[in-house]
């Protein structure tokens, strides 16, 4: 049984201009301790696909479709049942420490605070863990610095805080949203390291969530490509990869920098991302496309075409990796 079972799910927005759609028919699952990339530009309904996994979408989302965890529904599930699956079951690392650190509480009060609540260990207990979990995410001094206020970190120590305190409860799984995406290029590096070392050691399923694919080459086993609150293609990373399927995927690889050209080359796709309160008609990359024909008018199925793989486009999969 999977871990976390997404079916058709869909997520819409009630605006002044009418309703916007940010997710349609999204299906995916993810095995217990697996690694899930789910990669797309801005606005590509990834983020608020995790948003709608753990209840936290915005007041005027709503959703349908189904989220099961461990076998149990989820989606639409009462308030202090998600608070408790998101203290204890799923665990998510932001772009912004900020927002998952209290600026005003020494770290060890916040992270000695969610072990006497959720796993009832004293405060001495609770501290002492705090202090393996600094030490785990690789903080120097993780006794001392168990005393310090958030701001006494820099942007990246404060990043590696935010993630031993995602990991404090054990999860099953790990929703990190652009985790390194305003670090610089070596913290990034340093922080995407440790991600992986703490996913292998602590085996819980991880959903990384990215606009960059260079990021997921390292450390996701499969990849979801995400545009326009669609999947555009699915699969193993090395295949994916190797030979992409969709045009949107072959224009997302062609703008990471390939360092082993002698000039790093970065090609972006050009034009921008629909506008989700009025996207085109059809495929949604049409505009942007191409390989467009009068065909891509209507949107085409997610259709498997290789052992594990699949990708809504009307082009042959052959014709596009040429
Ligand atoms: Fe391009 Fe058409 Fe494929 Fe969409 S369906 S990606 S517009 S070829
Ligand atoms: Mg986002």
């Amino acid at each position: 049984m999977a871990l976390l079972d997404i079916n058709n799910l869909s997520v819409t927005f009630d605006t002044d201009d009418g309703p916007v759609h940010a997710v349609s028919g999204l299906s995916l699952s993810v095995k217990r301790g697996e690694t899930l990339g789910i990669v797309g530009e801005s606005g590509s309904g990834k983020s608020q696909t995790a948003f709608a996994i753990l209840g936290l979408l915005a007041r005027n989302g709503r959703t349908s479709g189904s989220v099961t965890f461990d076998g149990q529904e989820i989606l639409g599930a009462p308030t202090d049942a998600l608070n408790r699956l998101r203290a204890e079951k799923i665990a998510m690392i932001f772009q912004d420490p900020m927002t998952s650190l209290n600026p005003y509480m020494r770290i060890s009060d916040q992270m000695a605070e969610v072990l006497t609540l959720h796993k009832g260990l004293s405060k001495r207990e609770a501290v002492a863990e705090s202090v393996r979990m600094l030490d785990a995410v690789r903080i120097p001094s993780a006794k001392e610095r168990v005393r310090l206020y958030p701001h006494e970190f820099s942007g990246g120590m404060r990043q590696r805080v935010m993630i031993a305190m995602s990991l404090l409860c054990q999860p099953d799984l790990l929703i990190a949203d652009e985790p390194t995406t305003a670090l610089d290029v070596t913290v990034q590096a340093q922080i995407m390291d440790l991600l992986r070392d703490l996913q292998q050691e602590f085996g819980m399923a991880t959903i990384l969530i990215t606009h960059d694919l260079g990021v997921v080459a390292g450390f996701c086993e499969r990849v979801l490509v995400m545009y326009g609150g669609q999947v555009m293609e699915e699969g193993p990373t090395v295949p994916l990869f190797a030979e992409p399927a969709h045009p949107y995927t072959r224009g997302l690889l062609a703008a990471v920098p390939r360092l082993d050209e002698e000039e790093v080359t970065m090609k972006a796709i050009p034009g921008a991302p629909p506008n989700m309160a009025n996207p085109p008609k059809g495929c949604p990359f049409r505009p942007r496309c191409a390989y467009a024909s009068e065909a891509c008018a209507t949107m085409p199925p997610l259709e498997p075409f290789a052992p594990g793989r699949a990708r809504a486009c009307h082009v042959e999969p052959g014709r596009v990796a040429a």
